[in-house]
């Protein structure tokens, strides 16, 4: 979650560079390739000293979307201090959650 492994693709993927913002905070949206974690692929990553979320970007559309969602709510949960007092798969849990409850949302006029 908060530790990058992947190939730093910050050169190659500058132009792709997008804002969002969590909480006040503006993180980094980047597109990379072959992103990993703990020697594992995956499809995001978020870095919380830099301020960034990776996004792998050899996946489709609406994975893509949903794998920002995730990564942001990891982000979220990381910035409420209530990361910190799960373990890391009830993080996921809660992220997967939050991804679902966005997704689903989303679809409707607020
Ligand atoms: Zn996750």
């Amino acid at each position: 979650m908060s530790h990058l492994k992947a190939k730093s693709d910050r050169k190659r993927h500058k132009k792709r560079v997008r804002q969002i913002e969590i909480m006040g905070r503006k993180i980094d949206v980047i597109e990379g390739e072959g992103l990993s974690y703990n020697g594992e692929p995956c499809l995001g990553l978020c870095n919380y000293d830099e301020k960034k979320i990776y996004i792998e970007r050899n996946q489709p559309p609406h994975t893509k979307s949903e794998t920002l969602i995730h990564e942001a709510a990891h982000y979220f949960l990381e910035l409420t201090g209530i990361a910190q007092k799960l373990s890391y798969s009830e993080n996921e849990v809660y992220c997967q959650l939050i991804t679902a409850f966005y997704t689903d949302l989303k679809k409707s006029k607020l």
